[in-house]
């Protein structure tokens, strides 16, 4: 075989998700939570990993854990599908709905991973746009559908990297028209007043609905790998077929069944990173920035007065690490922020006030 074989087409597209990671005193690019997972729950992790039997298989159905997160949805464990993070919820769905010949909807800016993990599996990607507001326009996206017929259809709530929460009006209004699956990504859900798992009702439209959501955000535990969907049964059906047979790992599993005893703590936290989100974009409110109000943990600005890739430069100097989407259409000259600690925070404020004093200062010289 020849080392030098190309790669598929879809592959060399792009070159594959990218968020810099480098060392920096305060880590502020990937919105994962500025606490670690409670003591309790790392203490009972330990003792459970103790007593596993790891020459046998997992559960291949997942079952324990999808009974816990459906009781926490007040749904049936036939309708929760498990898998290694969103990320590969979203495969799944992708694998079992999309596929070449088929089409997915998305409206940018939002989430990359949609569009890419579309493009991955052979899913033909349309890109629609959000208004100026960074919202999903009704009208667009009724034309969008008609048009299109996409077999799915990709919303973010609150959306990543803007921060405002979907409107439930508009997501009423793609599930009422889309002839297919309309996927709501929750990854920030538990931020936010609006659920699209509320829009669950039993209506005509709603059968197509899938809300995605993540143990890495809200939970604290980006490290473990965990994620799920709430849909109908025959959408959890289509991707338990796609996914490899194992895969969530028994870690994984405990991991998340034990995280669900921890539930009141993860809401406490929640509330907390709100509060220091409000200081957060107080503070950048003060200083010589756009900004967009959010309902999730980070906050996405543009300075005014100084190229946003500079300012994202002239940060990581200083040691502190935001995300640059300063070269994304649509977002040009942006950066994104997330909330960390009230000392994180203060520090980020500090440093950006002071890089945004140098570099305006250099654009007026
Ligand atoms: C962070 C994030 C995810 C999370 O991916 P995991 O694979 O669960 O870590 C999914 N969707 C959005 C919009 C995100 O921002």
């Amino acid at each position: 075989m020849s080392a030098c074989i190309p790669l598929r087409a879809a592959l060399l597209a792009h070159g594959g998700y990218r968020s810099t990671q480098v060392p920096a005193a305060v880590r502020l690019n990937t919105n994962e939570s500025p606490f670690p997972p409670p003591p309790g729950w790392q203490e009972e992790l330990a003792a459970t990993i103790e007593k596993i039997d790891f020459h046998r298989y997992p559960d291949r159905d997942v079952t324990e854990l999808r009974e816990g997160i459906a009781a926490l949805h007040a749904v049936t464990r036939e309708e929760v599908f498990c898998a290694n993070g969103s990320n590969e919820v979203l495969q799944c769905l992708l694998l079992a709905f999309g596929g070449p010949g088929r089409t997915a909807l998305v409206f940018e800016p939002t989430y990359a991973l949609h569009s890419h993990i579309a493009e991955l599996t052979g899913t033909g990607v349309h890109r629609g746009a959000r208004d100026a507001a960074m919202r999903i326009d009704p009208a667009t996206a009724g034309e969008l559908l008609g048009s299109l017929a996409p077999e799915i259809v990709f919303a973010c709530s609150p959306n990543n990297p803007t921060g405002r929460s979907e409107d439930p009006l508009v997501v009423r209004h793609l599930t009422d028209r889309a002839p297919g699956l309309v996927v709501v990504d929750e990854a920030y859900g538990q931020f936010s007043r609006f659920t699209a798992l509320d829009l669950r009702d039993g209506s005509p439209g709603a059968e197509g609905l899938v809300v995605v959501r993540t143990f890495s955000k809200t939970w604290a535990m980006a490290g473990a790998r965990l994620g799920y969907l709430v849909a109908a049964k025959e959408v959890v059906e289509g991707c338990r077929r796609a996914a490899l047979p194992y895969h969530v790992s028994v870690q994984t599993q405990a991991a998340g069944l034990l995280a669900l005893g921890h539930a009141t703590e993860m809401e406490d936290r929640v509330r907390a990173v709100a509060e220091a989100r409000e200081s957060l974009a107080a503070g950048l409110g003060s200083l010589d920035v756009e900004t967009w109000p959010s309902d999730a943990n980070f906050c996405l600005f543009r300075p005014r007065r100084a190229p946003g890739h500079a300012v994202w430069e002239a940060l990581v100097a200083r040691g502190v690490l935001v995300r640059d989407f300063s070269a994304l259409a649509g977002l040009e000259g942006s950066l994104r922020v997330t909330v960390g600690t009230p000392e994180e925070n203060g520090r980020f404020l500090d440093v950006l006030a002071a890089v945004l004093d140098d570099l305006s200062e250099e654009a007026c010289e």
